[in-house]
């Protein structure tokens, strides 16, 4: 690797600015590689513009020139930022983003949206997409962005809250038992959700009814028991597990273990 490229990395994650002096500077984990960027773009000229401007910034660059030929690559490969647009053969730039954040891949994507499109940027964001960028562009403002993707780093992950082997994904709604997934309704999950927020705890009727259904809730209280009977159905009985107890006389708590 060249001197060169390894002072472009440092540039673009930032260690350049935090070290002034240039002394070692803290490159830990970068090894010196250069920063890898995925471009998928159907249009194959443009495509080899941004391709070959971003080479000669010091970046390794990959091109795609289809929707599931970028997710595929964005799957298998480690980037450190995807720019990715939103018109493509195959399978749209929003559909590659969200089956990446559905797949747990959060590298930074930055995507390309035509300026007369029929989707608002505000879409791209709600989908997972880190930053966008409207055609036609600059490459000065592309190489900006990017850079301060890659100096972000991946968005933080939405936490996922678990118990044992069994798995709730407020961000994406996903449940899952022993890595299987689990479907369940909005009201099991809300109530799903209640108790592992609270797992260990022991919680009271009136607690899950004021939380998963309303403080102003005047139906029949024994909807909870219902409702986590069905639970039991789904996440418990058919993996041979109990992690819905009942504590006589005061509620429900979900085991910290997942039963
Ligand atoms: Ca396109």
């Amino acid at each position: 690797m060249s001197a060169g490229v390894a002072a472009s990395r440092r540039a673009w994650v930032g260690d350049g600015d935090a070290d002034p002096m240039g002394n070692r500077g803290s490159a830990e984990g970068m090894g010196g590689e250069p920063v890898r960027v995925l471009v998928v773009e159907d249009e194959t000229a443009l495509a080899e513009v941004i391709r070959a401007g971003l080479v000669d910034e010091g970046l390794a660059v990959d091109v795609q020139h289809t929707g599931p030929g970028g997710l595929w690559a964005a799957s298998e490969n480690t980037y450190d930022v995807v720019v990715l647009d939103i018109m493509l053969p195959g399978l749209s730039g929003y559909e590659v983003c969200r089956q990446l954040r559905s797949r747990g891949v959060w590298t930074p994507v930055l995507m390309l949206t035509a300026k007369e499109g029929e989707y608002d940027q505000a879409d791209a964001l709600d989908l997972g997409a880190d930053d966008y960028l409207t055609k036609p562009f600059s490459f000065v403002v592309l190489v900006a962005r990017l850079r301060a993707l890659v100096r972000r780093g991946a968005p933080a992950r939405p936490v996922v809250l678990a118990a044992g082997d069994l798995t709730l994904d407020p961000a994406r709604r996903l449940v899952a038992r022993a890595g299987q997934p689990v479907r369940v309704t909005a009201r099991e999950f809300a109530l799903l959700e209640f108790l592992m927020r609270h797992r260990g705890d022991v919680v009271s009727k009136t607690q899950i009814i004021e939380n998963v259904w309303d403080a102003h809730f005047d139906g029949d209280p024994n909807i909870v028991e219902v409702y986590i009977g069905y639970l039991r159905r789904k996440i418990d009985q058919p993996f041979g597990r109990s992690a819905i107890q009942t504590e006589r006389g005061m509620g429900y708590r979900l085991a910290s273990d997942g039963g």
